[in-house]
């Protein structure tokens, strides 16, 4: 008896691409079941999220047709990541690993087996990294690349070119689950799980069938919600600027006292300039010392998990004493 293993897959007006999903991901979860990679109770679990068009007729139609497709459906569109959650939330009871993909067959079906194989080696999260971006416009692999690295730099720890591709086991797709956050950014929460992790590099393949779901505009709030989400480093900026005002203002007196003494200056100048940089700076300082504590309230109220355990033996030994 094997383990079983759900693959959660959000869609979002689908109706071109579904067809395909549903017989390619069949084949990969046929083919897991007869080598006894994965549990016969095993499922594709596709996550309806509010599509407009023939999606979830589609997808009804396959729950009683193939008795391995199960279904949800949204009331309205909630979103990607939403959706994702949805899917983790429902099939973590009946599996002991989900994999998430989305619909549009970009992200290759073949990389499941060794997300799989990874799985029974022991490596609770497999993250699929994609090799090449060959498929993407330049513009995004520009702009992807430029917003891995500002993601770097302040601080957050992403996978690069991992989207939300990726295999987790039970118990770490608990510990997602227990972040508790509004605000949505699976990509920088997983690796805030922790326990061992593994990586599987596919090529992205153009999208089979429709458009993009991801417009320009929601890719921006994504990355804006990424930012603000993990990050309070653009509060320290503010105090950074007021510390460089408050240095220039100090500059400016020294100037400003000269042009005085040498008498080059006309009445009122001297202490116009030196109270517009001085006050500046202070307040600049002064809002980026609210920023801190509204800073505080924000990683309060997310809720987030303080501690994740990988092994411990004390529960064990404390039972057997019983
Ligand atoms: N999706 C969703 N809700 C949305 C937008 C997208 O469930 O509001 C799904 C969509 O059906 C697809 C996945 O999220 O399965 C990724 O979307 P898409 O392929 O359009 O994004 P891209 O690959 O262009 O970034
Ligand atoms: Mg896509």
């Amino acid at each position: 008896m094997s383990d079983t293993l759900t693959i959660v897959v959000p869609c979002y007006n689908e109706q071109e691409v579904l067809p395909e999903t549903v017989k390619e991901l069949g084949n990969i979860l046929q083919y897991l079941i007869d080598n006894s990679m994965v549990s016969g109770q095993s499922k594709i679990l596709f996550v309806n999220d509010g599509s407009k068009d023939k999606t979830w007729n589609l997808i009804s139609e396959y729950t009683s047709k193939y008795s391995y497709v199960a279904g949800v459906k949204f009331s309205r569109n909630y979103g990607h990541q939403n959706a994702l959650l949805a899917g983790m939330s429902l099939a973590v009871k009946y599996s002991d690993m989900i994999i998430t993909i989305d619909a549009d067959l970009q992200d290759d079906v073949n990389a499941i087996p060794e997300m799989v194989k990874k799985y029974h080696e022991g490596y609770d999260v497999i993250y699929g990294v994609r090799n090449s971006r060959e498929t993407d416009t330049f513009f995004k692999r520009r702009t992807a690349l430029a917003f891995y690295s500002l993601m770097k730099n302040l601080g957050v720890n992403l996978i690069p070119d991992s989207a939300d591709y990726r295999l987790l086991s039970k118990r770490a797709t608990k510990a997602l689950l227990s972040f508790k956050e509004r605000n949505l950014f699976l990509r920088g929460m997983v690796p805030l799980v922790g326990y061992k992790s593994a990586k599987v590099y596919y090529a992205r393949k153009e999208r089979f069938a429709g458009k993009s779901k991801y417009p320009l505009s929601k890719m921006l709030h994504f990355a804006l919600d990424g930012i603000t989400s993990f990050s309070i480093a653009p509060i320290h900026l503010i105090l950074y600027l007021g510390i460089l005002t408050v240095i220039i203002s100090i500059i400016c007196m020294i100037y400003t006292l000269v042009e005085k003494i040498t008498g080059h200056i006309v009445t009122g100048w001297a202490s116009l300039m030196l109270s517009i940089w001085f006050l500046g700076g202070v307040q600049l300082i002064s809002i980026s010392i609210i920023g801190e504590y509204i800073g505080k309230i924000f990683s309060e109220v997310k809720h987030r998990p303080r501690f994740n355990i990988d092994v411990e033996t004390y529960t064990n030994k404390m039972d057997k004493s019983d």
